[in-house]
């Protein structure tokens, strides 16, 4: 039975070693939750890192802790201290952490750390490999982890596997700063899906890979030379159930069974019934804003003085990665800040922050959230934010005021929490006080609309969303397979080739004989397409059409040698072996005068584009244009032309980075089935790349052999995977 491979950083397990036995326990996270139940409830199998070096690892336990992983249902990589240093403390945590975060003054861009990066992930995917059956799809987590989907997609092309981001992806201009942004990339694009919080990370994902690698990107889908890419956003949940079960138990105590903590937060809220509570939890990380939101606080406290005494900021502090400088240095900031605050405002009975620094455990999470009226989560920068959801869901009767940072992930989502900018001082202090003043209708109305989100969207939605999406591709994909021209199915079509009488080879130019370039003007046929072409004319009983989107003039130039028949401008124009050209419809170009105009003020506000100008068409190009701006523009551009054109009963054709305009009814399918028509041929061949061939597929009597150049839905009924495979298609059917 096939299973899902589950990769992160760190497994989903705890290990406890005492007197030389080895137990270990499921760790309850949010993602081993949301992967239960391809995880725990199928055959799934984890990879990750159990948490213990190799150095720390006593020899004669390893067969024992091999056996602790995979009781559950993990199967662990082994990683060394330097390992850890490089890959872990250096890489992910120095370098992309910060650049992914905009903290590009905090990046390193070290070799050692890169070298140590890429030597993990080859670790990863060598266990990922060795756990790998046929059938299997794999998920993996992470940006400790974005060189493993290619890794593996290399050695298993058939494999389906998916990538889930969880923290921002930057804008362009900050990722394309990084000196190994090619290889993040490639590495990446090894995945079939690729998962992202939000559409803005999503969408700057697309756009450092289109303006890096230069794939053509269309809509969330990114075009490979043999393969499509999709790219998602798929907003992570909670365990939504599981918070509000707590609360709703914590609700229920009684004295006895309450937290030490819990009984504390009690006995203050029992002692100052007046005085409000103010919740602030997050991992000790630069990321998180903690030392703005103290600040904002002290001027909440100095803009409202009648707040003293009256308010308490309750801030949990979890300490992380403290063998990196920058969180040492913030840990000191944020210790200073607290103890001056504390120090300025502190009255006998009052002080004005609580601080824990240490993490704490599940119960007294749940007492912090559910004590506390108001949550302050002020991040400069968060994939998603967790605790803002955890903190909504935990609300049980609804009341409680979230107060998010607009650069968390969660805000997309949470828009009735109260957003605020998280650098702007004065408006986090007039949102607190706002947050403590707000009428407990309109907090209930907020939290409801927010509740019913979360509960509909939780975790488990989320992983059971993304894998649908997967899965979905992999029907697409096997179906689009099914298409592939294989050596096993090319007997059969020579067969039909040599038992025919007529023969006829229709073959696309641009995209299909020859590969693309930048100028499309030095394009021409080199002497072994030439020559192809040729010895293909010579085979006996067999003629060769040239169809193709340009102009008249080009093609006869190209091909004035050869004894071919040359279809232009998709269609308009015909040029029988040694004729002259003709339009292939009665053309109108009465038009052209009304449209070049509308044409010309895109060329002027898009830079690097051009028009071409054909007997019967108009032509748009936009291939060296910014990709994004070109995309954007041609899709104006297409609806500009589409309702000028009612008039003048043109068609808008969308090619590769070009749009074309001509009359309607005219296309390259009605040219061929007219180039055929009352003749005989029992072998007719098509080829071609973009969508104007679809045309051709379509119109084509069905036991045509059509073909697609490159992976993607056609109607054709083969495919083969890139421009570079034609010329050996094409030779097959040239015999000495
Ligand atoms: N959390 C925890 N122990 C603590 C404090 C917080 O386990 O003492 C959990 C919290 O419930 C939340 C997670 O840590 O699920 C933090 O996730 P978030 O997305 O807010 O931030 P991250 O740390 O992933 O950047």
């Amino acid at each position: 039975m096939s299973k899902t491979i589950i990769v992160s950083n760190r497994l989903p397990l705890q290990l406890n070693i005492e007197n030389g036995k080895v137990t270990s326990s499921p760790s309850v996270g949010g993602l081993a939750t949301g992967l239960k139940s391809v995880h725990r409830d199928s055959n799934g199998v984890w990879i990750g890192w159990t948490g213990l070096t190799v150095e720390e690892t006593e020899p004669q336990l390893e067969k024992d802790i091999e056996t602790a992983v995979s009781e559950q249902q993990c199967a662990a990589v082994q990683l060394s201290q330097s390992d850890l240093e490089g890959f872990y403390y250096g890489f992910s945590n120095r370098t992309i952490w910060p650049m992914f975060h905009y903290f590009m003054e905090y990046a390193e861009f070290d070799n050692n750390f890169w070298e140590s990066y890429k030597s993990v992930n080859q670790k990863f995917a060598d266990v990922v490999l060795e756990n790998l059956e046929d059938g299997d799809t794999v998920w993996v987590h992470d940006y400790q982890l974005m060189l493993l989907p290619q890794l593996i997609k290399e050695k298993r092309p058939e494999v389906s596997i998916g990538f889930f981001l969880h923290i921002p992806f930057p804008s362009y201009e900050v990722f394309r700063t990084i000196p190994w942004r090619e290889e993040i990339l490639n590495g990446l694009l090894g995945a079939d899906l690729l998962g992202f919080h939000t559409y803005d990370y999503e969408r700057h994902f697309l756009s450092s890979v289109s303006r890096i690698l230069g794939h053509a990107v269309s809509f969330n889908s990114i075009t490979m030379a043999d393969r499509v890419v999709t790219v998602d956003s798929f907003p992570m949940g909670i365990d939504y159930e599981k918070f509000s079960a707590f609360a709703k138990a914590n609700k229920e105590q009684t004295d006895k069974s309450q937290s030490e903590l819990q009984r504390r937060l009690y006995h203050h809220q029992q002692e100052t019934p007046d005085a409000k509570m103010i919740l602030s939890i997050d991992r000790l990380d630069y990321t998180k804003g903690i030392a703005n939101r103290i600040r904002a606080f002290e001027r909440f406290l100095e803009t409202y003085p009648d707040y003293v005494e009256k308010v308490r900021l309750v801030m949990l502090a979890v300490p992380s990665r403290s063998n990196v400088p920058q969180y040492q240095l913030l840990k000191r900031e944020i210790d200073e800040l607290v103890g001056r605050i504390n120090g300025k405002f502190a009255t006998v009975s009052w002080t004005p922050i609580w601080y824990f620094y240490r993490s704490m455990p599940f119960t007294n999470l749940i007492d912090l959230y559910t004590s506390c009226d108001v949550a302050l989560i002020t991040p400069i920068r968060d994939g998603m934010n967790l605790v803002a959801k955890e903190y909504v869901a935990t609300r049980t009767d609804r009341t409680g005021v979230l107060i998010l940072s607009e650069m968390a992930g969660a805000a997309k989502e949470m828009n009735e929490a109260l957003l605020i900018n998280p650098n702007n001082m004065d408006l986090i202090a007039r949102t607190i006080k706002k947050a403590l003043e707000m009428p407990v209708e309109e907090q209930q109305k907020r939290n409801k609309y927010m509740q019913n989100r979360l509960r509909r969207y939780n975790v488990e939605k989320w992983a059971a969303d993304f894998m649908g999406k997967l899965q979905a591709l992999k029907v697409n994909e096997e179906f689009i397979r099914t298409k592939k021209l294989t050596d096993k199915r090319l007997p059969q079509i020579l067969e039909q080739y040599n038992n025919a009488q007529q023969r006829i080879f229709f073959l696309d130019y641009d995209g299909t004989l020859r590969g693309f370039v930048n100028d499309p003007s030095e394009a021409n046929p080199d002497e072994k397409i030439l020559n192809m072409v040729r010895r293909l004319q010579e085979q006996p009983k067999t003629d060769v059409v040239i169809i193709s989107g340009r102009d008249s003039e080009t093609l006869g130039e190209w091909f004035k040698d050869l004894p071919v028949t040359l279809i232009a401008e998709h269609g308009v124009l015909k040029k029988q072996v040694d004729g002259d050209w003709h339009p292939t419809e009665a053309m109108n170009t009465d038009w052209v005068p009304s449209i070049q105009p509308v044409l010309q003020t895109y060329v002027d506000r898009t830079p690097g584009t051009f028009i071409e100008e054909k007997k019967y068409s108009l032509a748009w190009h936009y291939r060296k244009a910014d990709p994004e701006l070109g995309a954007m523009r041609a899709n104006e551009l297409s609806n500009v032309i589409k309702e000028l054109s009612s008039n003048h009963g043109l068609s808008v054709l969308s090619g590769n980075k070009v749009i074309e305009i001509k009359s309607s009814n005219v296309h390259k399918g009605k040219a061929a089935t007219n180039h055929i028509l009352n003749k005989n041929y029992e072998f007719i061949f098509s080829i071609g790349d973009d969508w104007t061939d679809e045309f051709m597929f379509h119109d084509l009597p069905s036991s045509a052999i059509t073909v697609k150049v490159g992976r993607v839905n056609t109607e054709a009924r083969f495919y083969v995977e890139k421009q570079e495979d034609v010329a050996g298609l094409l030779q097959a059917f040239i015999q000495e």
